[in-house]
């Protein structure tokens, strides 16, 4: 499964789930464009194991939420490179609250983080790939965006959101040979999980039927499918990544 040649960005690939889908992208042999928003020297260091690696890495600074920063990071990106194959949409937050006392700003940030940053990333690279006549798009959703989860509409609203957006952006782009698929990850140990309590976990891991929290190169394995040549017939779908949690 070579990607030789291909350009991939990948947002948030900092840390957590992005930094596997980087690292596993740039064995592949694709030129990664490693993006963060808040630490370039986590973002530095995944830039430095895929080169390390014999692979090809640059960082790249901007945040997915705000719409003007992140089209000019990604003109400047056509401009150096001529192209983008390869789009991961991962950047994700959770600004959790029981729906009462939630506040706007808490579903504003959320939306706009999750949501609106795939929207404007997605429009961003879409002419290039449709000259191209070539192109693969992966949305990182969640499990919580399948089955709900209390204490978190704002971010299971916007995980729902990016099935949609998916499902209509493939059909928009299938004709130019340009394939857009997601995966729903499960319980995933990262940054984002991490600090979840003991019993939060065991109560977690006694829902899950493979019995263990997932990892995130679990999740870079999906990605890694979806944006291969194995999976050219593949579009408008959702790998469900979550040891059976969710069965959708
Ligand atoms: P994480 O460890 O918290 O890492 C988040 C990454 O996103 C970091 O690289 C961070 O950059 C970046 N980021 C955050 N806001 C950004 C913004 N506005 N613009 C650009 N980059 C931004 O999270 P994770 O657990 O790996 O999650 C990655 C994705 O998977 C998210 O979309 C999340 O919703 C989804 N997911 C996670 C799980 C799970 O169990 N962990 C389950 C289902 C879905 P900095 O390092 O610069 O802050």
């Amino acid at each position: 499964m070579s990607l030789e040649g291909k350009i991939a960005v990948v947002t948030g690939a900092s840390r957590g789930i992005g930094r596997a889908v980087a690292l596993r992208l740039g064995a592949m042999g694709a030129r990664v464009m490693v993006n963060y928003v808040s630490r370039p020297e986590a973002a530095r260091e995944v830039a430095e194991e895929i080169r390390a690696s014999g692979g090809w890495a640059e960082i790249c600074a901007f945040n997915v939420a705000d719409s003007g920063v992140t089209e000019a990071a990604f003109k400047k990106i056509l401009d150096d490179h001529g192209r983008i194959d390869i789009l991961v949409n991962n950047a994700g937050i959770t600004r959790d609250g029981l729906l009462v006392k939630m506040k706007d700003a808490q579903w504003d940030e959320v939306l706009a983080t999750n949501l609106k940053g795939a929207f404007t990333c997605t429009k961003a690279v879409s002419r290039a790939m449709m000259k191209q006549r070539w192109g693969r798009i992966v949305n990182i959703s969640s499990v919580i965006g399948f089955a709900g989860n209390a204490g978190q509409a704002n971010y299971a609203a916007a995980k729902a959101g990016l099935v949609g957006l998916t499902r209509s952006v493939a059909r928009e782009l299938a004709p130019r040979n340009i394939t857009v698929n997601g995966v729903a990850p499960g319980y995933i140990v990262t940054d984002m999980t991490r600090d979840l309590p003991e019993e939060i976990n065991e109560k977690i891991r006694g829902e899950i039927p493979l019995g263990v929290l997932g990892e995130a190169e679990d999740v870079a394995g999906a990605v890694a499918y979806l944006v291969s040549e194995d999976a050219r017939y593949v579009t408008g779908q959702f790998i469900h990544v979550n040891g059976g949690m969710y069965m959708g």
